[in-house]
């Protein structure tokens, strides 16, 4: 048995972000967004991508790779909500990524449990299983497949039309940059430990390597510090790195994440949120 605290009536709004709400917002009031939605269901895309991911992966249960099966079982108890499906998929480079609007799903690529031993196993999948708790797989899934919807759609033509699209893509790849600083609190609240969650962000980042054991949680966050402060990323530098090259990335840069982390924990809003629940747990013990 695990000591985890069980943060029993845990909603999404416990642990969002309000740069992901800020970006949210924003995205919701692009007009063409019902009408990417729309089609988006209209062709049964969701239930596409869904046999898709089944068709080229393992799926995980008591007796296919138990030892996953049961770190997302407990990180779902942990996070009070539904199990999903969870995959793996042989692919050389470490990620993982959740799918699925009508039957949410997590697959994790083979390279990533090579990387990652169990205890940043549970922030990985809590990370995941934040994203499917605060309903970001819908647009996730839109993101992905934005250009051939539009061409669909007629909207990629040249014309008025453009600066709909180009509207709608810069809101999406926003929000979805600001939608993983709520996945890793969500991924945070599963390890219960900054130190845990800052490895896997690490081995995330650095990848698999021999030299592992050499890898030094201080010299990330001192650099993580270093790039948030150093001067010639102001202005200039942040126009080029955030606008120009920001805007096609859907993840924020790794360091940014950490830094980002390790704010919610100093700042005590990580214990706030735990202490909201820690009470309702000794009752239920009592
Ligand atoms: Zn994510």
């Amino acid at each position: 048995m695990s000591d985890r605290l069980i943060l029993k009536g845990l909603t999404s709004d416990d642990y969002m972000s309000d740069a992901d709400r800020w970006a949210l917002k924003k995205l919701k009031a692009i007009p063409l967004l019902p009408k990417v939605v729309a089609k988006f269901f209209e062709l049964g895309l969701d239930r596409w991508l869904y046999c898709y991911n089944m068709g080229m992966s393992v799926r995980c249960g008591p007796n296919q790779y138990p030892t996953l099966y049961n770190i997302l079982v407990e990180s779902c108890e942990v996070l009070d909500m539904p199990i999903p499906e969870l995959y793996v998929t042989n692919n050389p480079f470490p990620n993982a990524f959740a799918g699925g609007v009508e039957r949410p799903y997590i697959t994790l690529r083979s390279s990533i449990i090579e990387t990652m031993n169990d205890e940043q196993m549970y922030h990985l999948i809590g990370h995941e299983l934040g994203h499917i708790k605060a309903n970001h797989v819908l647009y996730f899934s839109i993101g992905f497949l934005l250009y051939p919807l539009l061409d669909i759609l007629g909207q990629r033509t040249l014309g008025a039309s453009d600066i709909a699209t180009y509207a709608l893509t810069l809101a999406l790849f926003e929000w979805s940059r600001q939608a993983e600083f709520s996945a890793d609190r969500a991924g945070l609240l599963v390890s219960q430990n900054l130190e845990t969650s800052l490895d896997a962000m690490i081995a995330l980042t650095a990848g698999p390597s021999r030299l592992r054991h050499e890898l030094s949680r201080e010299a990330f966050l001192e650099q993580a510090r270093t790039y948030q402060g150093a001067a010639p990323l102001d202005k200039l530098g942040q126009a080029v790195v955030f606008a120009v090259i920001g805007k096609t990335l859907t993840h924020p840069m790794p360091i940014h994440r950490a830094q980002a982390m390790d704010r919610w924990v100093t700042n005590g809003l990580y214990s706030k949120t735990l202490a909201k629940f820690s009470h309702e747990n000794v009752a239920r013990a009592g």
